[in-house]
Formats: C-alpha cells, sequence, structure tokens
C-alpha cells in the first residue's frame, strides 16, 4: 500500500512540473487558493482595526489551557495556578471535576480572585440526547449508511423532537456548568459519525452540528442571557458549514487535532493523520471565518497536550514535543487570520510527568509568548 502510495506522490509531482508552463503563475495561484479571505461576517468587527498596542492592549485575549483535574489537583507538585499568575494563563478548563466538593469551590474561588476563568470544554451530545430514549425513538437517532438508526453517536438534526430534548437539557448544562466567562462548550460526540438519513443526507457534518448548536445556545440563554457557544470545527466538522447559519452567540473553534504536529501549520503541503494538508486546513480556517465572527474565534491547539503524545496511555508518558520556533511561527498564523483567543491541551502534564520529565517549562513559554506576542 505504500509503495502505491509513493508511486501515486511521484506521479502527481511530475505531472505538475510537466503541466506548469509559467511557475510564477502558478504558485501566485497556489498562493491565492490558501491566503486569508477578506469576506467577514455582519456585525462583525475586524479585530486588526480594534486593535491598538500602542495602549497596552495585549493581542490576545484568551490564553487558555484544559487538562483534568488530576493533573491540577496535586499542587505540591505542580501549581497550575502559581503558573497562571506568574504567565499570564487567563482560562482553564478542568474536566473529571469533583463538582459540588468544597476542595473544587475553593478551587475555583482561588482562580477566580486570580483572574483565572473557568469553563468547561467537553463532548456532551450523547448526554444532551441521552442514548436510552432509543428503544421508543430510533427515529431520534443518526442513520447509518446502510438505513439503520444507531445510537452509537450524536442524533438526528432533523428530528425536531430530538432538538426539544437537546434545548431542555442544555438548561441543566447552563446551570451545573456555568462559566465565568460566558463560553459554552457542548461539542459533538468524539469521533462520532453523523446522521445519513432522507433530511438530513445533505448536510455536511458542520452543517448537522450547527444545527444542534443553534438549539443548545437558546436552552443555554434561558438560563445564561449572555451565553455564548462553541462550533468546534474538528475531525469531520472542520470544513465550514454552508447550509446553516450559526445564531448569535455562536463562535468558531478551530481544533486541528489530526494536523502534523511536527511541521508548522504554514507549511501548506504538510498533512496529519486525516490527510488534510496544512494548506487544506487554512482554507477551511478561512472558510469558518466567513461564516462565524472572527473577534470571537478561538483556536484549540495540541502543542502541550501530553495525552496525545502519550497515545492517551497515562501509563507510559511521553515528554510533549515542543518546539519553540514551531509554536511562534503557529501563533503568527492564526494571529494573521484574526485569531484574539487560544487554548491548548496540557492533559497528562501533572505529578507523574514533573517526576519523570521535570518541570514543564513548555507551558511557561506557551503562555509568556501569548501574554507579549504584539501583533505587527
Ligand atoms: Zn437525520
Amino acid at each position: 500500500m505504500r509503495r502505491v502510495l509513493e508511486t501515486l506522490a511521484a506521479i502527481a509531482v511530475l505531472a505538475t512540473s510537466c503541466t506548469t508552463k509559467d511557475e510564477t503563475l502558478a504558485r501566485q495561484g497556489w498562493e491565492d487558493m490558501f491566503k486569508p479571505v477578506e469576506i467577514v461576517p455582519e456585525d462583525s468587527e475586524d479585530p486588526d482595526e480594534s486593535y491598538d498596542p500602542q495602549s497596552g492592549e495585549k493581542w490576545f485575549k484568551m490564553i487558555g489551557i484544559i487538562c483534568s483535574w488530576t493533573d491540577v489537583a496535586r499542587r505540591a507538585k505542580l501549581d497550575y495556578v502559581d503558573i497562571a499568575k506568574r504567565t499570564g494563563i487567563n482560562t482553564f478548563s478542568i474536566y473529571n471535576f469533583p463538582m459540588d466538593t468544597d476542595e473544587w469551590k475553593s478551587y475555583t474561588a482561588e482562580c477566580q480572585r486570580n483572574g483565572i476563568d473557568i469553563e468547561y470544554e467537553e463532548h456532551m451530545l450523547g448526554w444532551l440526547l441521552p442514548r436510552d430514549l432509543y428503544g421508543e425513538h430510533p427515529e431520534y437517532y443518526r442513520m447509518d449508511k446502510n438505513g439503520n438508526r444507531v445510537n452509537d453517536a450524536n442524533g438526528c438534526p432533523s428530528n425536531k423532537e430530538a432538538l426539544e430534548i437537546i434545548r431542555d437539557r442544555a438548561k441543566v448544562i447552563g446551570e451545573r456548568y456555568r462559566s465565568t466567562n460566558n463560553k459554552y462548550y457542548c461539542w459533538l460526540d468524539d469521533t462520532g459519525d453523523v446522521c445519513h438519513c432522507p433530511e438530513c443526507k445533505d448536510l455536511s457534518p458542520a452543517d448537522q452540528a450547527l444545527t444542534f448548536e443553534n438549539v443548545i445556545i437558546e436552552g443555554l440563554r434561558e438560563v445564561n442571557p449572555d451565553a455564548t457557544l462553541a462550533h468546534l470545527a474538528y475531525y469531520n466538522t472542520v470544513e465550514a458549514p454552508t447550509k446553516v447559519k450559526p445564531a448569535e452567540g455562536i463562535f468558531l473553534e478551530f481544533a486541528p487535532i489530526d494536523r502534523d504536529h511536527y511541521h508548522t501549520m504554514s507549511t501548506s503541503w504538510a498533512s496529519g493523520k486525516d490527510g488534510r494538508t496544512h494548506g487544506q486546513y487554512l482554507k477551511a480556517l478561512a472558510d469558518n471565518l466567513k461564516v462565524f465572527p472572527k473577534e470571537t474565534a478561538q483556536v484549540l491547539e495540541y502543542w502541550l497536550d501530553c495525552s496525545l503524545f502519550s497515545d492517551w496511555d497515562e501509563s507510559n508518558l511521553k515528554e510533549v514535543a515542543w518546539n519553540q520556533a514551531l509554536f511562534e511561527d503557529d501563533v503568527k498564523t492564526y494571529a494573521s487570520y484574526g485569531i484574539r483567543n487560544i487554548t491548548c491541551y496540557t492533559a497528562y502534564i501533572g505529578a507523574a510527568y514533573v517526576a519523570k520529565f521535570g518541570y514543564p517549562s513548555c507551558i511557561d513559554s506557551y503562555a509568556e509568548y501569548l501574554r507579549d506576542y504584539v501583533k505587527e
């Protein structure tokens, strides 16, 4: 298989060089394909126009991390609050936290006293549309490519009753997972397929996700009128929605998990696990920024994601593949698209990580560079 792919790649290179008569024109076409787009959604501010570095304004508004309670709880070994105070991290998203305990209340109160927002970034569709309704209402769930209703992931966004249930349960999320920055995240089920029923088959995964998100935000706003909700561009929803428009308050969260983590995002030809090239990723980002406002758009990255580098095996921790030059180049690329909000997984960087590899100075490098970044 590999040999066939290599042969095909060689033929592709050959074809390009044989059919290109004017290399300058070809290069221009290539650059045009991946340059940032100029069209912005109605009512969207241009982040560059509102930015005033002379007044001391910071380019990056959000400098976040996402990890589990076990990563942050052993503070004698690694104290994320101290790191945040020192380096400018201003948002924590912590999963598997001990809800309703004094320990959690005390921790979040300390975060807030130190200007650190608390939010909850999680896959939640399986909770919003409980799978155990399948027995009575298979029509709530997605149809697979063979025409069978299955409840393995997500649901049927064309089913009005399913949407009602999701809207209703979103109110519970709004109450139980109240964020301090009014940002909410109810991502689709991780790596789940979408609905292929006759009504949904022409809706892309991103259009289907947005259909769910447009009712989730209605539920959230019943309990918090200032709620905003992420549209996660990730896995099968990387490409922009084309048929469904976002309700007010939906913001873009671009999370290229399957990118090549060892080449900069500006390396157009690089491609990761899903086969998309970085050029295609940046085209998708630009397309998404035609649909969602630029000023609230956010990137979720994996530069510090020990869980990813350890292949999600916590018993065999691998050191984060931190590359300062790659990181800085990526930040400049994202900033060139108008991105002013960045967060990053630091999952598995906890006490055991420190014991094995020492203090993770890469977290300081990440936050300090974003904190001090001045956009030219
Ligand atoms: Zn459907």
